[in-house]
């Protein structure tokens, strides 16, 4: 009679060398009886709890060392860059365009000059973004008045 897998209570063939297997041999089984074994040997055994806790503390003390390395080995040039881009980062979301330009949605878009607005310095222009047929590329050449005649899909 084939034994179940402990995990996943599949049917599996024990192996030979281990007559007394419990979990399945895939990968997902056997990491499960890896925790259960650890559980247990935590349980049960002292020194294994105060080796592993030791262990953890020491790796989180490395791993400390190692950011704390990481910082102060990077170039002054390459923290005063990074501060200076994060600036002009905090600038950019403070900028009064974000709204207008960050929040357009990926598409087709109709960029028209508004004579109304002459340029104040020569050099830029007050445009109207409107999105043309997104989802109608075919109508991208439409005449207005085709566009406006479409019926409204949703109210
Ligand atoms: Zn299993």
């Amino acid at each position: 009679m084939p034994q179940c897998c402990a995990c996943c209570g599949k049917p599996f063939a024990p192996r030979p060398q281990v007559p007394d297997q419990t979990y399945c041999s895939t990968p997902v089984c056997q990491r499960a009886r890896k925790r259960q074994w650890q559980r247990a040997k935590l349980q049960s055994d002292s020194d294994y709890r105060i080796n592993q806790r030791a262990a953890q503390q020491a790796w989180s003390h490395r791993n400390q060392d190692y950011w704390r390395n990481y910082r102060d080995a990077r170039p002054a040039s390459e923290q005063r860059n990074l501060e200076q881009q994060q600036s002009r980062d905090r600038a950019w979301d403070a900028g009064p365009a974000k709204m207008d330009v960050c929040d357009l949605p990926t598409g087709l878009y109709r960029i028209t000059r508004l004579p109304a607005f002459p340029s104040e310095d020569g050099v830029s222009w007050v445009v109207e973004i409107a999105p043309v047929g997104v989802t109608h590329p075919r109508k991208m050449d439409a005449s207005r008045a085709d566009v406006i005649d479409t019926p409204a899909t949703n109210p």
